[in-house]
């Protein structure tokens, strides 16, 4: 199918008609913080923002705090509930390239490793809607990790910012199935298809910041016993663990029990490897001072997952970097251990 294009004005009338299909996601504001939020059939006001949200669209899929199974003692034994799932078909509109890419990272964890059942059954019934990147932060750095703030690769249509209107690229099935759900879309132009392309071009010379990550796994494999270097980098951290929390790539949770007389209701909730008391049960924190924790959390991207799956755990989204309250910095930690391995 090739490309269309919608005006921006409709851009209400296009999710109104998906919406009779699909449960919407769109960026949303809430008290201030910018996440994705279920449409509420009118606001449109993100495509003012031209910024990403700060909570990355990982929550939909694991959600901060997930109800993982009720539980009711009787005399004998326990009684085991499941949480309902109602096979509902979502659809995340304006998720970023770097967020879509995010989530193919996520799935090495919950489907290539072990079928997570509480993250699968969302990820298989959802769809995709990217809105490429039109003012890059100067925290972004997705271009050093094989992205492009327009890139097309993980989602299943893709929106462009050709000014008054979006071209729409149609890029697995699922994808033309949605452009065929409207008729809000117009047939795209040749001059809309140059537009774009000069648009994303323009779009990719924007990412200024650049990171070496040739080598990486090697650089930080030497510098693993480099104990003064893991101290200097970590000595401003307060380990409040926003970095991890907020990363699009990062998974880690947690497990508690809600008990009230004999029901109960088991949680998991997002933990960060920052935390002085991160996996303090069953046993103590092997990683009781701070240096070990922030080294962990910097190998943990660029040398364990890649040695694991083959891929840097890391999409230079920059979210890390921008809400640090301390300006601790990933991409200048990085370059430091490469300066240090470098000079021996
Ligand atoms: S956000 Fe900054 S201060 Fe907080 S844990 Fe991460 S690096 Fe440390
Ligand atoms: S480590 Fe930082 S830059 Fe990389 S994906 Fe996570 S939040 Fe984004």
């Amino acid at each position: 199918m090739a490309n269309k294009k919608i005006n921006k004005k409709n851009i209400a009338k296009l999710l109104g008609d998906w919406s009779k299909e699909f449960e919407l996601f769109i960026p949303s504001k809430d008290e201030g913080i910018a996440k994705f939020a279920k449409w509420d059939g009118k606001d449109t006001s993100f495509l003012d923002w031209h910024r990403n949200t700060i909570v990355p669209p990982k929550a939909i899929f694991f959600p901060p705090v997930e109800e993982m199974f009720s539980f009711q003692k009787d005399k004998q034994s326990y009684h085991i509930e499941l949480p309902s799932s109602d096979g509902q078909k979502q659809l995340i509109f304006g998720i970023r390239p770097y967020d879509a890419n995010a989530l193919t990272i996520l799935d090495k964890t919950f489907k290539d490793t072990y079928e997570d059942p509480y993250y699968l059954p969302k990820r298989k019934n959802t769809v995709l809607v990217g809105l490429g990147c039109t003012k890059p932060y100067d925290s972004c750095f997705c271009t050093s990790l094989g992205g492009s703030p327009t890139d097309s690769a993980n989602v299943d249509l893709m929106l462009t910012d050709i000014g008054d209107e979006f071209l729409v690229e149609g890029v697995t099935d699922k994808g033309r199935e949605l452009m065929s759900m409207s008729s809000e879309l117009e047939e795209a132009t040749e001059a809309d298809e140059t537009r774009a392309k000069e648009t994303k071009e323009a779009t990719y010379q924007k990412v200024t910041r650049q990171l070496d990550t040739k080598d990486i796994e090697e650089k930080l494999l030497s510098s693993f016993e480099i104990q003064d270097l893991w101290e200097e980098i970590a000595a401003k951290c307060i380990s409040c663990g926003i970095c991890t929390l907020l990363c699009p790539t990062c998974y880690c949770f947690d497990i508690n029990d809600e008990l009230i007389k004999d029901r109960g209701t088991r949680f998991r909730s997002w933990d960060s490897c920052s935390f002085p008391v991160y996996t303090k049960m069953p046993m103590e924190n092997p990683r009781i001072e701070k240096w070990r924790r922030v080294r962990n959390k910097v190998c943990h991207k660029y040398e364990f997952y890649p040695m694991n799956f083959d891929v840097i755990a890391c999409t230079g989204c920059g979210r890390c970097v921008r809400q640090c309250p301390v300006n601790w910095d990933i991409t200048q930690t990085l370059e430091k251990m490469q300066a240090k391995v470098q000079s021996g």
